[in-house]
Protein backbone atom coordinates (compact mmCIF):
# COMPACT_ATOMS: atom_id res chain seq x y z
CA UNK A 1 0.00 0.00 0.00
CA UNK A 2 1.75 3.53 -0.95
CA UNK A 3 1.39 6.31 0.74
CA UNK A 4 -0.84 7.99 -0.32
CA UNK A 5 -3.24 5.41 -0.27
CA UNK A 6 -2.60 5.28 3.35
CA UNK A 7 -3.30 8.88 3.59
CA UNK A 8 -6.23 8.83 1.43
CA UNK A 9 -8.09 6.00 3.46
CA UNK A 10 -6.90 7.72 7.34
CA UNK A 11 -8.48 11.27 5.66
CA UNK A 12 -11.47 8.93 4.93
CA UNK A 13 -12.03 6.93 8.18
CA UNK A 14 -11.32 10.40 9.88
CA UNK A 15 -14.10 12.58 8.70
CA UNK A 16 -16.25 9.23 8.54
CA UNK A 17 -15.62 10.10 12.79
CA UNK A 18 -16.23 13.30 12.84
CA UNK A 19 -19.57 13.31 10.63
CA UNK A 20 -20.79 10.51 14.06
CA UNK A 21 -20.72 7.56 10.88
CA UNK A 22 -17.74 5.48 12.32
CA UNK A 23 -19.56 2.38 13.45
CA UNK A 24 -17.47 0.77 16.43
CA UNK A 25 -18.08 -2.33 17.26
CA UNK A 26 -18.40 -3.27 21.15
CA UNK A 27 -16.99 -6.65 22.01
CA UNK A 28 -19.71 -8.89 23.99
CA UNK A 29 -18.04 -11.33 26.41
CA UNK A 30 -21.29 -13.42 27.15
CA UNK A 31 -23.62 -15.33 25.04
CA UNK A 32 -26.30 -13.24 23.24
CA UNK A 33 -29.62 -13.17 25.23
CA UNK A 34 -31.85 -9.87 27.80
CA UNK A 35 -28.49 -9.13 29.85
CA UNK A 36 -25.00 -9.21 28.03
CA UNK A 37 -21.63 -8.74 29.08
CA UNK A 38 -19.96 -5.70 27.40
CA UNK A 39 -16.78 -4.11 28.94
CA UNK A 40 -16.69 -5.97 31.67
CA UNK A 41 -19.94 -5.06 32.90
CA UNK A 42 -23.92 -5.98 32.69
CA UNK A 43 -26.35 -4.67 30.91
CA UNK A 44 -29.83 -4.72 29.56
CA UNK A 45 -29.66 -5.65 25.61
CA UNK A 46 -32.20 -4.00 23.13
CA UNK A 47 -30.26 -4.27 20.32
CA UNK A 48 -30.66 -7.79 19.01
CA UNK A 49 -32.62 -9.40 16.29
CA UNK A 50 -33.48 -12.28 19.21
CA UNK A 51 -37.32 -11.07 18.71
CA UNK A 52 -38.43 -14.64 21.07
CA UNK A 53 -35.25 -14.99 23.33
CA UNK A 54 -34.50 -18.61 21.34
CA UNK A 55 -30.19 -17.46 20.55
CA UNK A 56 -29.72 -18.83 23.90
CA UNK A 57 -32.28 -21.02 24.44
CA UNK A 58 -31.18 -24.65 26.24
CA UNK A 59 -33.51 -26.66 23.92
CA UNK A 60 -32.07 -24.97 21.00
CA UNK A 61 -28.31 -25.72 22.05
CA UNK A 62 -29.39 -29.06 23.15
CA UNK A 63 -30.62 -29.74 19.63
CA UNK A 64 -27.53 -28.01 17.82
CA UNK A 65 -25.11 -29.94 19.61
CA UNK A 66 -26.98 -33.31 19.12
CA UNK A 67 -27.00 -32.91 15.24
CA UNK A 68 -23.47 -31.89 15.34
CA UNK A 69 -22.63 -34.90 17.29
CA UNK A 70 -24.73 -36.97 14.94
CA UNK A 71 -23.88 -35.50 11.52
CA UNK A 72 -20.44 -34.24 11.98
CA UNK A 73 -19.30 -30.25 12.65
CA UNK A 74 -18.76 -30.06 8.29
CA UNK A 75 -19.64 -31.40 4.87
CA UNK A 76 -16.92 -29.52 3.48
CA UNK A 77 -18.64 -29.19 -0.14
CA UNK A 78 -21.62 -27.60 -1.29
CA UNK A 79 -24.96 -28.77 -2.00
CA UNK A 80 -24.73 -30.60 -5.09
CA UNK A 81 -21.49 -32.18 -5.11
CA UNK A 82 -21.76 -34.01 -1.74
CA UNK A 83 -23.44 -31.15 1.08
CA UNK A 84 -26.74 -32.63 1.22
CA UNK A 85 -27.45 -34.57 4.02
CA UNK A 86 -31.17 -35.71 5.89
CA UNK A 87 -30.96 -32.46 7.97
CA UNK A 88 -31.17 -30.45 5.20
CA UNK A 89 -33.96 -31.97 3.44
CA UNK A 90 -35.59 -31.76 6.97
CA UNK A 91 -35.31 -28.54 7.21
CA UNK A 92 -36.47 -27.57 3.79
CA UNK A 93 -39.28 -29.63 4.44
CA UNK A 94 -39.98 -28.36 8.11
CA UNK A 95 -39.98 -24.61 6.00
CA UNK A 96 -42.54 -25.33 3.78
CA UNK A 97 -44.85 -26.57 5.87
CA UNK A 98 -43.91 -23.78 8.52
CA UNK A 99 -44.43 -21.17 5.76
CA UNK A 100 -47.04 -23.03 3.61
CA UNK A 101 -45.01 -22.94 0.70
CA UNK A 102 -44.58 -25.85 -1.65
CA UNK A 103 -40.94 -25.95 -1.39
CA UNK A 104 -37.65 -24.54 -0.01
CA UNK A 105 -34.49 -23.95 -0.47
CA UNK A 106 -31.45 -23.33 2.21
CA UNK A 107 -28.94 -20.81 1.48
CA UNK A 108 -26.06 -19.54 4.20
CA UNK A 109 -27.60 -16.47 4.77
CA UNK A 110 -31.05 -14.31 3.75
CA UNK A 111 -28.01 -12.20 2.16
CA UNK A 112 -27.36 -14.77 -0.41
CA UNK A 113 -31.09 -15.66 -0.33
CA UNK A 114 -31.73 -12.59 -2.10
CA UNK A 115 -28.29 -12.31 -3.87
CA UNK A 116 -29.86 -15.65 -5.37
CA UNK A 117 -33.15 -14.62 -6.56
CA UNK A 118 -33.01 -12.17 -9.08
CA UNK A 119 -30.68 -13.32 -11.21
CA UNK A 120 -31.63 -17.12 -12.26
CA UNK A 121 -35.62 -15.06 -13.05
CA UNK A 122 -35.21 -12.18 -14.54
CA UNK A 123 -33.14 -11.01 -17.74
CA UNK A 124 -33.12 -8.17 -19.78
CA UNK A 125 -36.59 -8.40 -21.08
CA UNK A 126 -37.93 -8.59 -17.70
CA UNK A 127 -38.14 -5.83 -14.75
CA UNK A 128 -38.01 -5.64 -10.88
CA UNK A 129 -40.36 -3.30 -8.97
CA UNK A 130 -38.44 -2.94 -5.88
CA UNK A 131 -39.87 -1.03 -2.23
CA UNK A 132 -36.95 2.02 -1.78
CA UNK A 133 -36.48 1.13 1.98
CA UNK A 134 -35.98 -2.63 1.01
CA UNK A 135 -32.80 -4.33 2.39
CA UNK A 136 -29.35 -4.01 1.10
CA UNK A 137 -28.99 -7.39 0.52
CA UNK A 138 -31.81 -6.84 -2.18
CA UNK A 139 -30.88 -3.83 -3.43
CA UNK A 140 -27.29 -5.97 -4.06
CA UNK A 141 -29.62 -9.30 -5.49
CA UNK A 142 -30.94 -7.07 -8.16
CA UNK A 143 -28.09 -5.31 -8.87
CA UNK A 144 -26.81 -8.57 -10.46
CA UNK A 145 -29.13 -9.44 -12.86
CA UNK A 146 -29.78 -7.45 -16.06
CA UNK A 147 -33.69 -6.62 -15.50
CA UNK A 148 -34.86 -3.18 -15.76
CA UNK A 149 -35.12 -1.69 -12.34
CA UNK A 150 -38.01 0.32 -11.31
CA UNK A 151 -38.02 1.21 -7.55
CA UNK A 152 -41.24 2.78 -5.92
CA UNK A 153 -41.60 5.14 -3.10
CA UNK A 154 -41.64 3.51 0.03
CA UNK A 155 -45.18 2.04 0.40
CA UNK A 156 -46.81 4.22 -1.84
CA UNK A 157 -49.10 2.13 -3.71
CA UNK A 158 -49.75 4.98 -6.32
CA UNK A 159 -46.14 4.98 -6.88
CA UNK A 160 -45.90 0.65 -7.56
CA UNK A 161 -48.80 0.98 -9.31
CA UNK A 162 -46.85 4.25 -12.09
CA UNK A 163 -43.98 0.92 -12.00
CA UNK A 164 -46.25 -1.40 -12.73
CA UNK A 165 -47.89 0.89 -15.48
CA UNK A 166 -44.19 2.32 -16.80
CA UNK A 167 -42.80 -2.06 -17.01
CA UNK A 168 -45.98 -3.28 -19.04
CA UNK A 169 -43.87 -4.22 -21.57
CA UNK A 170 -41.59 -6.57 -20.10
CA UNK A 171 -42.02 -9.98 -20.30
CA UNK A 172 -41.83 -11.02 -16.46
CA UNK A 173 -42.31 -8.88 -13.30
CA UNK A 174 -41.55 -9.14 -9.86
CA UNK A 175 -42.00 -6.65 -6.99
CA UNK A 176 -40.05 -7.26 -3.69
CA UNK A 177 -40.60 -6.03 -0.91
CA UNK A 178 -39.28 -6.44 3.11
CA UNK A 179 -41.83 -7.90 4.86
CA UNK A 180 -41.40 -5.59 7.63
CA UNK A 181 -38.50 -2.87 6.80
CA UNK A 182 -36.14 -3.32 9.42
CA UNK A 183 -34.99 0.57 10.15
CA UNK A 184 -38.32 2.12 10.58
CA UNK A 185 -40.80 -1.14 11.79
CA UNK A 186 -43.00 -0.89 9.84
CA UNK A 187 -45.20 -3.99 7.80
CA UNK A 188 -45.39 -3.51 4.04
CA UNK A 189 -49.10 -3.30 2.52
CA UNK A 190 -49.12 -6.61 1.16
CA UNK A 191 -52.48 -6.74 0.61
CA UNK A 192 -52.23 -3.89 -1.88
CA UNK A 193 -49.41 -5.07 -3.24
CA UNK A 194 -50.82 -8.73 -4.00
CA UNK A 195 -53.99 -7.07 -5.48
CA UNK A 196 -51.97 -4.94 -7.61
CA UNK A 197 -49.98 -7.57 -8.95
CA UNK A 198 -52.76 -9.93 -9.59
CA UNK A 199 -54.44 -6.84 -12.04
CA UNK A 200 -50.85 -6.22 -13.32
CA UNK A 201 -50.08 -10.08 -13.72
CA UNK A 202 -46.61 -9.29 -11.53
CA UNK A 203 -45.01 -11.48 -9.41
CA UNK A 204 -44.37 -10.83 -5.69
CA UNK A 205 -41.41 -11.19 -3.60
CA UNK A 206 -41.21 -10.54 -0.07
CA UNK A 207 -38.24 -10.76 2.50
CA UNK A 208 -39.39 -11.41 6.27
CA UNK A 209 -36.55 -11.55 7.89
CA UNK A 210 -37.61 -9.34 10.36
CA UNK A 211 -41.10 -10.82 11.14
CA UNK A 212 -40.91 -15.17 10.45
CA UNK A 213 -41.42 -16.72 13.67
CA UNK A 214 -43.21 -13.21 15.55
CA UNK A 215 -45.80 -11.95 13.39
CA UNK A 216 -48.89 -12.98 12.63
CA UNK A 217 -51.07 -15.31 14.66
CA UNK A 218 -48.94 -18.15 14.68
CA UNK A 219 -45.76 -16.66 13.46
CA UNK A 220 -45.45 -17.05 9.65
CA UNK A 221 -44.39 -13.54 9.32
CA UNK A 222 -45.98 -10.49 7.66
CA UNK A 223 -47.59 -12.78 4.66
CA UNK A 224 -50.09 -14.33 7.84
CA UNK A 225 -50.67 -11.16 8.87
CA UNK A 226 -51.59 -9.65 6.22
CA UNK A 227 -53.81 -12.50 5.17
CA UNK A 228 -51.97 -12.76 1.73
CA UNK A 229 -50.98 -16.61 2.22
CA UNK A 230 -50.42 -18.50 -1.10
CA UNK A 231 -51.01 -14.97 -3.07
CA UNK A 232 -46.88 -14.56 -2.47
CA UNK A 233 -44.79 -16.35 -4.84
CA UNK A 234 -41.28 -16.06 -3.39
CA UNK A 235 -40.63 -15.39 0.56
CA UNK A 236 -37.17 -14.91 1.91
CA UNK A 237 -35.77 -15.17 5.33
CA UNK A 238 -33.14 -15.60 7.90
CA UNK A 239 -33.07 -17.86 10.81
CA UNK A 240 -30.26 -15.47 12.10
CA UNK A 241 -33.10 -13.21 13.76
CA UNK A 242 -36.11 -14.59 15.58
CA UNK A 243 -35.54 -18.06 14.51
CA UNK A 244 -32.42 -18.94 17.32
CA UNK A 245 -30.39 -16.61 15.32
CA UNK A 246 -27.10 -18.20 14.16
CA UNK A 247 -27.44 -17.96 10.83
CA UNK A 248 -28.72 -19.34 7.29
CA UNK A 249 -31.92 -18.20 5.12
CA UNK A 250 -33.74 -19.85 2.33
CA UNK A 251 -36.32 -18.66 -0.33
CA UNK A 252 -39.45 -20.33 -0.08
CA UNK A 253 -41.99 -20.73 -2.80
CA UNK A 254 -43.20 -22.35 -5.64
CA UNK A 255 -42.08 -25.68 -6.62
CA UNK A 256 -40.64 -24.60 -10.21
CA UNK A 257 -38.89 -21.54 -8.93
CA UNK A 258 -37.00 -23.33 -6.21
CA UNK A 259 -36.15 -26.30 -8.82
CA UNK A 260 -34.90 -23.65 -11.02
CA UNK A 261 -32.83 -21.94 -8.30
CA UNK A 262 -31.71 -25.36 -7.16
CA UNK A 263 -30.30 -25.37 -10.45
CA UNK A 264 -28.99 -21.94 -11.35
CA UNK A 265 -28.68 -20.02 -8.01
CA UNK A 266 -25.28 -19.00 -7.76
CA UNK A 267 -24.80 -18.51 -4.05
CA UNK A 268 -26.14 -22.15 -3.54
CA UNK A 269 -24.15 -23.61 -6.24
CA UNK A 270 -21.01 -22.28 -5.84
CA UNK A 271 -20.52 -21.83 -1.50
CA UNK A 272 -20.59 -24.30 1.17
CA UNK A 273 -24.15 -26.01 2.64
CA UNK A 274 -25.38 -25.29 5.86
CA UNK A 275 -23.55 -26.91 9.10
CA UNK A 276 -25.44 -29.51 11.06
CA UNK A 277 -25.76 -27.93 14.25
CA UNK A 278 -27.32 -24.63 12.45
CA UNK A 279 -30.01 -27.11 10.77
CA UNK A 280 -30.84 -29.09 14.00
CA UNK A 281 -31.07 -26.15 15.61
CA UNK A 282 -33.05 -24.61 13.43
CA UNK A 283 -35.38 -27.76 13.39
CA UNK A 284 -35.75 -27.20 16.67
CA UNK A 285 -36.92 -23.54 16.90
CA UNK A 286 -39.59 -24.32 14.39
CA UNK A 287 -40.84 -27.11 16.60
CA UNK A 288 -40.86 -24.54 19.18
CA UNK A 289 -42.37 -21.97 17.29
CA UNK A 290 -45.87 -24.68 16.07
CA UNK A 291 -46.61 -26.43 19.88
CA UNK A 292 -46.02 -22.29 22.15
CA UNK A 293 -47.64 -19.26 20.74
CA UNK A 294 -46.65 -17.39 24.24
CA UNK A 295 -43.33 -16.08 23.23
CA UNK A 296 -44.75 -14.91 19.95
CA UNK A 297 -47.29 -12.51 22.26
CA UNK A 298 -45.07 -11.64 25.04
CA UNK A 299 -42.50 -9.83 22.15
CA UNK A 300 -45.68 -8.27 21.12
CA UNK A 301 -46.72 -7.10 24.23
CA UNK A 302 -43.15 -5.65 25.59
CA UNK A 303 -43.22 -4.11 21.92
CA UNK A 304 -46.42 -1.98 22.90
CA UNK A 305 -45.67 -1.34 25.94
CA UNK A 306 -42.56 0.34 25.15
CA UNK A 307 -43.70 1.84 22.49
CA UNK A 308 -46.48 3.53 24.41
CA UNK A 309 -43.98 4.69 27.28
CA UNK A 310 -41.95 6.47 25.05
CA UNK A 311 -44.82 7.76 23.13
CA UNK A 312 -45.87 9.38 26.48
CA UNK A 313 -42.98 10.80 27.21
CA UNK A 314 -42.89 12.81 23.53
CA UNK A 315 -40.73 10.81 21.75
CA UNK A 316 -40.91 11.11 18.45
CA UNK A 317 -41.43 7.63 17.23
CA UNK A 318 -42.13 6.18 13.90
CA UNK A 319 -45.47 4.36 13.47
CA UNK A 320 -45.44 0.62 14.16
CA UNK A 321 -46.77 -2.25 15.53
CA UNK A 322 -44.04 -4.54 15.38
CA UNK A 323 -40.97 -5.97 17.74
CA UNK A 324 -39.27 -2.87 16.39
CA UNK A 325 -39.11 1.02 18.09
CA UNK A 326 -37.44 3.76 16.29
CA UNK A 327 -36.96 6.65 18.09
CA UNK A 328 -35.84 9.20 15.43
CA UNK A 329 -33.13 11.40 16.48
CA UNK A 330 -32.32 12.72 13.24
CA UNK A 331 -28.33 14.05 13.89
CA UNK A 332 -25.73 11.58 13.38
CA UNK A 333 -23.63 12.72 16.45
CA UNK A 334 -26.90 13.47 18.75
CA UNK A 335 -27.84 9.44 18.31
CA UNK A 336 -24.41 8.51 18.75
CA UNK A 337 -24.33 10.42 22.13
CA UNK A 338 -27.45 9.55 22.98
CA UNK A 339 -26.92 5.16 22.71
CA UNK A 340 -23.32 6.32 24.43
CA UNK A 341 -24.93 7.70 27.66
CA UNK A 342 -27.99 4.93 27.92
CA UNK A 343 -25.36 2.35 27.93
CA UNK A 344 -23.97 4.49 30.64
CA UNK A 345 -27.09 3.64 32.25
CA UNK A 346 -26.95 -0.35 31.51
CA UNK A 347 -29.22 -0.15 28.47
CA UNK A 348 -27.77 -1.17 24.83
CA UNK A 349 -29.01 0.06 21.96
CA UNK A 350 -27.57 1.60 19.23
CA UNK A 351 -27.84 4.77 17.31
CA UNK A 352 -27.97 4.09 13.48
CA UNK A 353 -26.67 6.33 10.87
CA UNK A 354 -26.21 6.80 7.33
CA UNK A 355 -25.72 4.18 5.08
CA UNK A 356 -27.89 2.43 6.73
CA UNK A 357 -30.66 4.80 6.73
CA UNK A 358 -30.63 8.32 4.96
CA UNK A 359 -28.48 11.70 5.86
CA UNK A 360 -30.14 13.17 8.43
CA UNK A 361 -32.44 10.44 9.51
CA UNK A 362 -30.27 9.23 12.65
CA UNK A 363 -32.30 7.14 14.83
CA UNK A 364 -31.97 4.66 17.49
CA UNK A 365 -33.79 1.58 17.12
CA UNK A 366 -35.07 -0.33 19.70
CA UNK A 367 -35.25 -4.02 19.99
CA UNK A 368 -37.78 -5.53 21.98
CA UNK A 369 -37.61 -9.50 22.57
CA UNK A 370 -39.96 -12.12 24.73
CA UNK A 371 -37.10 -12.40 27.00
CA UNK A 372 -37.74 -8.84 28.79
CA UNK A 373 -39.07 -8.90 31.61
CA UNK A 374 -42.35 -5.89 32.17
CA UNK A 375 -39.31 -4.44 34.67
CA UNK A 376 -36.39 -4.23 32.18
CA UNK A 377 -38.93 -2.32 29.85
CA UNK A 378 -39.68 0.41 32.38
CA UNK A 379 -36.13 0.33 34.02
CA UNK A 380 -35.32 1.43 29.46
CA UNK A 381 -38.03 3.90 29.02
CA UNK A 382 -37.16 5.15 32.43
CA UNK A 383 -33.24 5.60 30.90
CA UNK A 384 -34.78 7.46 27.41
CA UNK A 385 -36.49 9.71 29.36
CA UNK A 386 -33.82 10.42 32.13
CA UNK A 387 -30.93 10.79 29.02
CA UNK A 388 -33.34 12.34 26.21
CA UNK A 389 -34.06 15.08 28.80
CA UNK A 390 -30.38 15.55 29.51
CA UNK A 391 -29.07 15.97 25.91
CA UNK A 392 -32.16 18.04 24.84
CA UNK A 393 -33.84 15.58 22.38
CA UNK A 394 -37.47 15.44 24.58
CA UNK A 395 -38.70 18.38 26.95
CA UNK A 396 -39.59 18.42 30.23
CA UNK A 397 -43.51 18.19 30.01
C1 LIG B 1 -31.26 -9.25 8.26
C2 LIG B 1 -31.84 -9.20 6.91
C3 LIG B 1 -31.24 -9.89 5.86
C4 LIG B 1 -29.94 -10.60 6.01
O1 LIG B 1 -30.10 -11.80 6.68
P1 LIG B 1 -28.80 -12.68 7.01
O2 LIG B 1 -29.32 -14.06 7.14
O3 LIG B 1 -28.21 -12.12 8.26
O4 LIG B 1 -27.87 -12.53 5.85
C5 LIG B 1 -31.88 -9.86 4.64
N1 LIG B 1 -33.03 -9.17 4.46
C6 LIG B 1 -33.61 -8.48 5.44
C7 LIG B 1 -34.87 -7.75 5.19
C8 LIG B 1 -33.03 -8.46 6.71
O5 LIG B 1 -33.59 -7.77 7.68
Amino acid sequence: MNSRLERELTEFLTSLKEEGLYKEERIIESSQGRKILVGGKTVLNFCANNYLGLSDDKRVIRAAADAMETFGFGLSSVRFICGTQTLHKQLEQAISSFLRTEDTILFSSCYDANAALFEPLLGEEDAVISDELNHASIIDGIRLSKAGRFRYKHSDMNALEQALKASASARRRLIITDGVFSMDGDVAKLKEICALAETYDALVAVDDSHATGYLGETGRGSVELCGVEGKVDIITTTFGKACGGASGGCISGRKPLIDLYRQRARPYLFSNTLAPAICGGTLKVLSILQEDHSLRKRTLANADHFRNLLKTAGFDLIDATTAIVAVMVYKEAKAVEFAEKLLNEGIYVIGFSYPVVPKGKARIRVQLSASHTTEDIERAAKAFISVGKTIGIITEL
